[in-house]
């Protein structure tokens, strides 16, 4: 039997569009891992949110799912978001950006991995050893002020971008400790790369300054660092060189979709989003409303996600079978994908969302 102090609660937010179908299965793989280890139980609690939610009653994140998620151990949140439901001023709704805010949540922790199988568009060998994380800032910088862009006059338009010292101070921290542990985990040195244009802005240079004073206090590992737009040619060229890469909101965000690409599809691609109290997981993509209810959306980038909560839950709790249990899901959908037999049409395959969760359950056993 488990041990009841070891039961954790999931908030998990189900979403739009594709959301639901990909979140029954992953909870049905946390549910068969959970029991296979023994130690702990998770408990479920699913809450209403997303732009269906407002479409039908005016609110995209009711306060009580809010509370709620603030209660659990962690938060399991699938695709949010419909193209043609939008606030009055235009914008799109994503109570899953604001909950970033409300928790704090400053990293956007975004791996980015070479499976077989799985359409990498790159052809050169060396990209097997494709194997980085790229953690986005998650609370500010182009997006700290996103609600007060101004258009003035019909003739010109203003955002502003922020950045903190607080908060790149704990963003450069995490990146660096992250680098520790994959360091220790495949046993091989670990090197972070601030990437910016602390060559054109200030609000970079003081961003790369801090990453400079932070470096020091982690001499075991190497700091760099590198101007965005020559990362994003280094992404494309040399994928495999990179440890951990460390950047701003809005850099953060396009990189993690040209890391979903080099990944094959953005049915691949997990990402977590870490605070220092509270952890968001869920798949990069979105509710890809054009594929919504015809039962073939990838819902490994979502059980990927899952696999991240289990192993983030257990380093935080120090319990080593949850740890376990997270590298258990990841192996699984390694197997799945280089076996390369049940693989979803974003893929070039034709299975369908149930049989590609059949072969992860496979898998697991
Ligand atoms: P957002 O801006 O909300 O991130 P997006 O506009 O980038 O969303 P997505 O909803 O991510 O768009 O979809 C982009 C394309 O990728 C669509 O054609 C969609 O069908 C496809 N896609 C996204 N996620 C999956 C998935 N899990 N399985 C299969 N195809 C997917």
């Amino acid at each position: 039997m488990s041990n009841i102090s070891n039961s954790f609660r999931v908030a998990v937010f189900e979403g739009d569009g594709i959301g639901p179908e990909i979140t029954k299965p992953t909870l049905k793989v946390l549910e068969t891992v959970s029991r296979r280890f023994e130690g702990f139980d998770l408990e479920f609690e699913i809450l209403p949110a997303g732009a269906g939610h407002y479409r039908d009653t005016g609110s995209a994140l009711p306060e009580e799912s809010m509370a709620k998620a603030r209660d659990a151990d962690a938060i399991l949140l699938s695709a949010i978001g419909l193209p043609d439901v939008r606030y009055d001023d235009g914008t799109e709704i994503r109570p899953q950006v604001d909950m970033r805010f409300e928790l704090e949540l400053f990293a956007g922790v975004r791996p980015v991995r070479f499976f077989p199988g799985a359409n990498c568009p790159l052809s050169d060998p060396r990209v097997e050893q494709m194997d980085f994380v790229l953690v986005r800032e998650s609370t500010e910088g182009l997006f700290a002020h996103m609600h007060d862009g101004k258009v003035i006059d019909n003739q010109s338009a203003i955002e502003t971008l922020e950045i903190t010292r607080d908060t790149s101070e704990k963003l450069f921290d995490f990146s660096f400790k992250l680098a520790q542990q994959r360091s220790a985990q495949k046993n091989r040195p670990g090197k972070v790369t601030c990437v910016d244009k602390a060559n054109i802005f200030r609000s970079f240079w003081f961003f790369r300054s801090i990453f400079e004073e932070r470096a020091k206090l982690f001499p075991d590992i190497e700091a760099d660092a590198a101007y965005v737009d020559a990362m994003a040619m280094w992404m494309v060229q040399r994928p495999w060189d990179f440890d951990v890469l460390v950047t701003e909101n809005m850099f953060g965000d396009i990189l993690s979709d040209l890391g979903a690409g080099l990944m094959g599809s953005l049915g691949l691609a997990p990402s977590a989003d870490i605070g220092l109290d509270h952890a968001v997981f869920q798949p990069c993509h979105g509710s890809a409303p054009d594929i919504a209810g015809e039962g073939i959306a990838n819902p490994l980038a979502m059980i990927l996600s899952a696999g991240m909560m289990l192993t983030w839950l257990g380093q935080k709790h120090e319990m080593s079978q949850m740890v376990e249990c997270g590298e258990v899901v990841d192996a699984a959908v390694s197997r799945v994908l280089s076996e390369g037999k049940i693989l979803t049409r974003d893929l070039g395959g034709s299975a369908g969302t149930d049989d590609c969760v059949a072969a992860v359950l496979d898998a697991l056993g």
